[in-house]
């Protein structure tokens, strides 16, 4: 018996599913998690001493491969001088004065300890802020598992097959309208009914929790257009966008401003952080300057901050994105060639370090419905081929795949080569 299913076994004894987040279990895909030991640049050591090729990264925040020595050293210092003080330090005025000169729509930003609460904090500011309390989401975007956000959500939530949660009271739901990604003309018209009673909309600027699905021509802008015209706040959900497509992320990507930002992953280097900022007067909104309370134990812990200035300092350099872009092109353009050659239909999508992978006949999907309509059992062989080969992809079709600086051409001719052979074995 191979050590990870030894370990899977005993961790169902103790935590539920054996996980401590859904999609971990591998339940879509069938088969046991693969338990994992250490990780170095762009490679994971599971419990049995194989190695694979990364495109999970954490689920997005290794931006710069697994143990960057420089984030590390920031970590090791900023150790030696304590662990948490529950206080201010300079160390959060660095990073929250560096996010703001990046990130277009940020003048003031309060962090936080994971992307839910980042999600979380901004709804309830937008709530508080605007006096109203219905939400605009999209279907198949995930925002985290907080209550008002759980209905109709993508990630782990479609993967399993619940989207909208037992435990999230129908009278709070009722206040989320989930409307179809990137169809403008069904906001314009629940706007014409009832937008003077939302607060705002969230959406993934490119949704990476139903596979990766770019927004198409005008529809950020759009509903830019639609917040302004009904007084309602834009909140662009860039937990996994922020610092992925672009240094200022999607915002200065499709120079579209929102109201409001969140960020996660990237932002603390690996360790557990999550911010939401936008507009000064909005964020002055929130406690101790304003009504809305918001607050944290942990929040801006000076060893996660360290580990994000560190990582937001070396993806800052000039040329990184061009760099990171190319490998993810070169990923997609060799996984549809092989495709091609070896006759799956397969499609692609990809914005700067972020891609998906489609297996269908059709155009890549530019909406849920056609996300949903695709080859799920040629996913699930696929996934599980790639994975024997030593190629840790994510264990579900609903997510984007990411990869870091530490990929190499050697990295991704191997995932080429392995790619190759698991395409030709589909059944
Ligand atoms: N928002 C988006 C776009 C995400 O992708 C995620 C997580 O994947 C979240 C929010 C929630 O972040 P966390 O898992 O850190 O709570």
């Amino acid at each position: 018996m191979s050590r990870s299913t030894e370990l899977f076994d005993k961790a169902q004894q103790f935590i539920p599913g054996g996980v401590n987040s859904p999609v971990r279990a591998f339940k879509s895909v069938g088969g046991n998690p693969v338990f994992f030991q250490k990780a170095q640049g762009a490679y994971l050591y599971d419990e049995d001493g194989k190695s694979y090729i990364d495109y999970i990264g954490s689920w997005g925040p290794m931006i710069l491969g697994h143990n960057d020595a420089d984030v590390i050293a920031a970590i090791e210092q900023q150790l030696k001088q304590g662990l948490s003080f529950g206080a201010p330090t300079a160390l959060e005025v660095a990073i929250a004065e560096k996010v703001c000169s990046l990130v277009p729509s940020i003048e003031q930003i309060r962090m936080v300890n994971s992307g839910t609460e980042a999600t979380m904090s901004a709804i309830r500011l937008a709530r508080g802020y605007t006096g109203r309390d219905k939400i605009v989401k999209f279907a198949g975007c995930y925002h985290g598992h907080a209550d008002s956000l759980l209905v109709k959500a993508g990630s782990g939530a479609l993967t399993l097959g619940i989207p909208t949660s037992p435990g999230v009271p129908a009278a709070l739901a009722e206040q989320t309208l989930t409307l179809t990604y990137n169809d403008l003309s069904e906001v314009e018209s629940v706007f014409a009914e009832v937008g003077d009673q939302i607060a705002c909309i969230i959406i993934e600027p490119v949704a990476g929790n139903m596979n990766c699905i770019p927004p198409t021509q005008g529809f950020l802008e759009g509903l830019r257009r639609i917040c302004d015209q009904y007084g309602s706040l834009l909140i662009f959900d860039e937990v996994m966008t922020g610092f992925r497509v672009a240094l200022g992320g999607a915002q200065a990507l499709y120079n579209v401003t929102p109201d409001l930002t969140t960020l996660g992953k990237i932002i603390g280097g690996g360790m557990p952080v999550g911010a939401f900022g936008g507009k000064r007067d909005i964020m002055q909104a929130i406690a101790p300057t304003g009504p809305v309370y918001q607050a944290g134990t942990l929040s801006g812990n000076p060893v996660a901050m360290a580990a994000g200035l560190a990582t937001l300092n070396k993806i800052s350099q000039p040329g990184f994105y061009t760099l990171l872009s190319a490998k993810v092109q070169k990923l997609t353009e060799g996984l549809e060639s092989i495709a091609n050659k070896v006759g799956v239909p397969l499609t692609t999508n990809r914005v700067g370090g972020m891609f998906g992978f489609f297996f269908t006949e059709n155009e890549a999907p530019s909406r849920f419905d056609e996300v949903m309509a695709c080859n799920l059992e040629h996913f699930n062989q696929f996934f599980q081929q790639m994975l024997q080969h030593g190629i840790y992809l994510a264990p579900s079709a609903y997510e984007a795949g990411f990869i870091s600086q530490a990929h190499g051409n050697e990295e991704i001719e191997k995932t080429l080569a392995a790619a190759e052979a698991s395409l030709s074995s589909l059944t």
